[in-house]
C-alpha cells in the first residue's frame, strides 16, 4: 500500500485564502444576492442603505457614503474639501499608490512625510516640518491595520482637516475611538483582499459632518440633485447592491476575524521569541493606545536578506509579500515632484526590509507551524538548537 498521508510538507501555504472565508457564507450571501435580483434595485438600493447605515454605526460615525472603490472614496474626500490645482496635501510615501493618486489626480501637490520605524505609520514630526500655508489636508494611513499617531498628527498641524486612509484597518481603534472616526473624513476600501473584503470593488466613506456627507452623495452621483440639475461637477462611482448585500453578511464576522488575526500575530510573537529569532527578524510593535486588525503582519528583515528569505519560503511553497517595494516619492509619476533618493530615509528603508507573512483569520495551525519552522531554518534555528545564519 502507497502511504496516504505524505507529509504536510508539500502542500503550499497560502498568503491569503479567501475561500475558506466565503464558504461558510455561500449559501447566506447567495440568498442575499437573489434578493437583490428580484427586487431590481441594482444601485443606491435598500441593500446598499441598510448597509452604510450598519457600517456608520460600527465605525461610530454619523454618516456613511458608499462609492466604487477605496480609491474613489479618496478621490471623493478631496473633491468634498475642494482641494484642486494649488493645493499641497502631505501624505506618507510609505503606502498603497492610491492615497497619492487621488491628490495628484485633482492637480493638487502630494508632499511626502516620511515614518515612525515601529509602526510604518506617518511621523508627525515630519508633517510638522512639511506644513506650509498650502497645506490643505492630511491623509494619515492607518497601515498594516494599526491606526496612525493622531494625536501627534493633530498637534503637527492644527486645524488642518485630517482624511483617514482607513483601507487596511476597518474596525481598528486609537484610545478607544474607531478607524475612521477621527478625522474630518474616512475612507474604508472593500477591495477582496481588506479585512472586509467584497466580491468585487467597493468603497465607503465615514463622516460625522452632515454638510459634507450631503456633497458627498451628491460627488458620488455625477454631482447631480435633483436628477439632470448638476451644481457640481462630480463622478461616477457607485457601490452596487450586490457589493453592499455581500458586504452586510460578512461585516457580523468581522469583529471574530480580527480576533482570529490577533490569535495569528500573538502566536507568531511568542513562537519567534521561543526560537531566539524575534529580535533579527524586528517583529511588528503594536503602539501605546492602538488596538491593531492586523491586515497585515509585517516584518523587517534587515541587512540585505529580505529578498532571500521570501526566495526561501518561496520554494517551500509558502506565501508572503512585499507591502511595498517602492515608496511613492521614488516612483516614476511622481518624478515632476523632485523627490530625492535619501529624501524619506526610514521609507525607504522600509521597503527594502519588509516582509508580510499569511496572517489570515482561517489559516490552520500547521500552516503556521510551516511558516515559523522554515523562517526558523532560514535563521539558522533548527529543533531548538541555535546555529548561526549562514
Ligand atoms: C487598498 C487601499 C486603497 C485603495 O482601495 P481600493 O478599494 O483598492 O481602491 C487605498 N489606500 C490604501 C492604504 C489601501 O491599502
Amino acid at each position: 500500500m502507497t502511504t496516504a498521508a505524505q507529509p504536510s510538507v508539500a502542500s503550499p501555504v497560502p498568503m491569503l485564502d479567501i475561500n475558506r472565508q466565503n464558504g461558510p457564507l455561500l449559501a447566506e450571501m447567495e440568498r442575499a444576492i437573489a434578493e437583490i435580483g428580484r427586487s431590481g434595485a441594482f444601485l443606491h438600493g435598500p441593500a446598499c442603505k441598510s448597509f452604510e447605515e450598519a457600517i456608520a454605526k460600527y465605525c461610530h460615525v454619523e454618516h456613511a457614503i458608499g462609492c466604487a472603490s477605496g480609491s474613489d472614496a479618496l478621490l471623493l474626500s478631496l473633491m468634498a474639501l475642494d482641494i484642486g490645482a494649488g493645493d499641497e496635501v502631505i501624505v506618507p510615501s510609505f503606502t498603497f499608490f492610491a492615497t497619492a493618486s487621488a491628490v495628484w489626480r485633482l492637480g493638487a501637490k502630494p508632499v511626502f512625510a516620511d515614518l515612525i520605524p515601529e509602526t510604518f505609520n506617518i511621523d508627525p514630526a515630519d508633517v510638522a516640518r512639511k506644513v506650509t500655508t498650502r497645506t490643505k489636508a492630511i491623509i494619515p494611513v492607518h497601515l498594516f491595520g494599526q491606526c496612525a499617531d493622531m494625536e501627534g498628527i493633530r498637534a503637527a498641524a492644527p486645524g488642518i482637516p485630517i482624511i483617514e486612509d482607513a483601507a487596511q484597518a476597518i474596525g481598528a481603534e486609537y484610545r478607544g475611538e474607531k478607524a475612521g472616526s477621527m478625522g474630518l473624513l474616512g475612507c474604508v476600501s472593500f477591495y477582496p483582499t481588506k479585512n472586509l473584503g467584497g466580491w468585487g470593488d467597493g468603497g465607503l466613506i465615514t463622516t460625522s459632518d452632515a454638510t459634507l456627507a450631503a456633497k458627498l452623495r451628491v460627488l458620488r452621483d455625477h454631482g447631480q440633485n435633483p436628477r439632470y440639475h448638476h451644481s457640481l461637477v462630480g463622478v461616477c462611482s457607485r457601490l452596487d447592491s450586490i457589493q453592499a448585500a455581500v458586504l452586510h453578511v460578512k461585516l457580523a464576522h468581522l469583529d471574530d476575524w480580527a480576533a482570529g488575526r490577533e490569535q495569528n500575530a500573538r502566536r507568531y510573537a511568542a513562537q519567534f521569541a521561543r526560537l531566539g529569532i524575534d529580535r533579527q527578524l524586528g517583529l511588528p510593535q503594536v503602539a501605546e493606545g492602538c488596538a491593531t486588525v492586523w491586515n497585515q503582519f509585517t516584518i523587517r528583515v534587515p541587512g540585505g536578506r529580505r529578498d532571500a528569505l521570501q526566495q526561501y519560503l518561496n520554494e517551500r511553497k509558502i506565501g508572503s509579500a512585499i507591502y511595498y517595494p517602492i515608496p511613492l516619492h521614488l516612483q516614476k509619476c511622481f518624478e515632476p515632484l523632485g523627490c530625492q533618493r535619501g529624501s524619506l530615509p526610514e521609507s525607504e528603508r522600509a521597503a527594502e526590509e519588509v516582509l508580510s507573512l499569511p496572517i489570515f483569520p482561517e489559516m490552520t495551525r500547521e500552516e503556521q507551524d510551516r511558516v515559523i519552522g522554515a523562517i526558523a531554518e532560514f535563521c539558522g534555528v533548527a529543533g531548538g538548537s541555535v546555529k548561526r545564519a549562514a
